[in-house]
């Protein structure tokens, strides 16, 4: 099996296409393209990446923004990580779990561990989770569904999850079959590097070792039928610029196999981490992040953008601005960190350092303050609108009459059960503040009628 990652070829467009203040006119080109919610090819987005002119940049950031605005609203959808188990057979050389870190405490939630840390989440509000695995025999496809199983069952109050994704390894075709059957959201695998001579670098034993088993994962995955997957990549280990354009190859390949795009796109900063050394060669500056993340916004419309809580609160907030549609809120990256409140501090149960360790509520507020939509949307997958199924949808006027309605229908769920005063009162006049400005009456009208509905008692309300 051969990579579908074509090193020869992007590092080719890296060093071909240059883009100038003279080529001005191209760059506006792509990124209209974009805004016509046409996916990019791998020369435009190498065009993108090599443009250094600051008037063309802030050109890029603004067209970010704004197809940001057109496909998907003002709202964020919100999740929490939840940390299985940190045993690992891999030497993931940026991962304090790595099997060579000898001082690394390990642990494996057992169900009781697990049900707790389910019902201290939901007592916070979340709905949404990540279920993470290490890799290790012990993790097998059963032991994964039976956690999935727990997890749907768990409910605290009126507390539940709606939705539980899953970052573990690859597996083969069967496994994923078997985690399919526990009724599973997105399965998540990031490749890290697409650079095999880095990714060789970094991962130098354990079954991560295969480049090629992890790269055609998310294929195996949807031959088994789960057609939501979600791949990323870990900014800081190679050429922030290839990586970009490993992961526009990465969502082409699955389109044009499976005739569907990755769900979402994850781009992680490397972060410091117990007894972690880096080459400090390719990490990847503010400013470059933030490119990074405008261009794949602009690169595939339809994909959603995860921003996770390794970043701090201000890079947060002006990254969202640039195309992210999903954040975590109120994480923790130690194992039973969420019932366990010395947790956070004690490096050896960490995974990396987290930059943003506000709570769920203080994130909500924050995002209200910005004129966001917190959101607890599961709608689509539980009408079954995922995958191919999921794109004939994501067309104009599905924001209007599907997330918004959503958004605000989660939200005063959570304004109602969880939040404090300050944020139910922030969030009240958000969503007023969305109602006023609704123009179809018929929306309108379900949406006042389901939240009055709320209001009086009832849960779990969608379009
Ligand atoms: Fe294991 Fe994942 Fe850490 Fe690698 S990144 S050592 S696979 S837990
Ligand atoms: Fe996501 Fe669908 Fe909800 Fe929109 S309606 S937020 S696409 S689940």
């Amino acid at each position: 099996m051969e990579s579908f990652i074509d090193e020869g070829k992007i590092q080719g467009l890296l060093k071909g296409v240059k883009a100038s203040r003279d080529r001005g006119i191209e760059v506006r080109e792509i990124i209209q393209k974009s805004l016509s919610k046409q996916r990019l090819d791998l020369s435009e987005v190498a065009a993108l990446l090599n443009t250094e002119d600051p008037e063309l940049i802030a050109e890029i950031f603004a067209g970010a923004k704004k197809l940001k605005e057109l496909v998907y609203g003002n709202r964020i959808v919100l999740f929490a990580p939840l940390y299985i188990g940190n045993d690992c057979v891999n030497d993931c050389q940026y991962c304090a779990f790595r099997v060579s870190n000898k001082e690394a405490r390990r642990r494996t939630l057992s169900d009781a561990e697990l049900k707790k840390e389910i019902e201290t989440l939901e007592s916070k509000g979340h709905k949404r989770l990540i279920l993470v695995y290490g890799e290790h025999p012990k993790y097998d496809a059963d032991f994964i569904a039976k956690t999935v199983k727990i997890t749907y069952a768990t409910k605290k109050d009126r507390g539940e999850i709606r939705r539980v994704n899953i970052n573990a390894p690859p597996l083969d075709v069967e496994g994923f079959k078997t985690v399919k059957e526990a009724g599973i959201g997105t399965y998540q695998i990031f490749q890290e590097t697409y650079h095999q001579e880095t990714y060789k670098k970094y991962h130098p034993r354990g079954k991560k070792a295969d480049y090629l088993w992890r790269l055609y994962g998310l294929d195996r995955a949807q031959e088994a039928g789960i057609d939501d997957v979600g791949i990323g990549a870990l900014f800081g280990l190679y050429d922030w610029k290839f990586e970009v354009m490993g992961l526009v190859s990465h969502a082409i390949h699955l389109e044009e196999r499976w005739n569907v795009g990755p769900h979402t796109i994850s781009f992680p900063r490397v972060q410091p981490a117990q007894g972690v050394k880096i080459d400090p060669k390719y990490l990847v500056s503010d400013e470059e992040f933030k490119r990074l993340v405008a261009i794949l916004r602009l690169a595939v419309p339809y994909t959603g953008m995860i921003l996770t809580a390794r970043e701090n609160p201000q890079i947060r907030k002006e990254v969202i601005d640039l195309g992210c549609s999903q954040i975590d809120a109120g994480s923790r990256t130690e194992l039973g960190g969420y019932t366990d409140s010395q947790a956070d501090q004690e490096s050896d149960r960490q995974q990396f350092k987290l930059g943003d360790t506000r709570s769920l509520d203080e994130v909500m507020r924050g995002l209200l303050e910005d004129g966001y939509i917190p959101s607890f949307c599961t709608s689509c997958y539980r009408l079954g609108r995922t995958g191919e199924h999921f794109m004939e949808f994501a067309i104009p006027g599905f924001i209007h009459e599907y997330c918004t309605p959503n958004a605000l229908l989660t939200l005063k769920e959570y304004l109602e059960d969880y939040s404090l005063p300050e944020t139910k009162k922030a969030g009240n006049k958000a969503i007023q503040g969305v109602l006023d400005k609704m123009k179809n009456p018929k929306v309108k009208q379900i949406v006042i009628d389901k939240l009055a509905r709320i209001e009086k008692g009832e849960r779990d309300l969608y379009c």
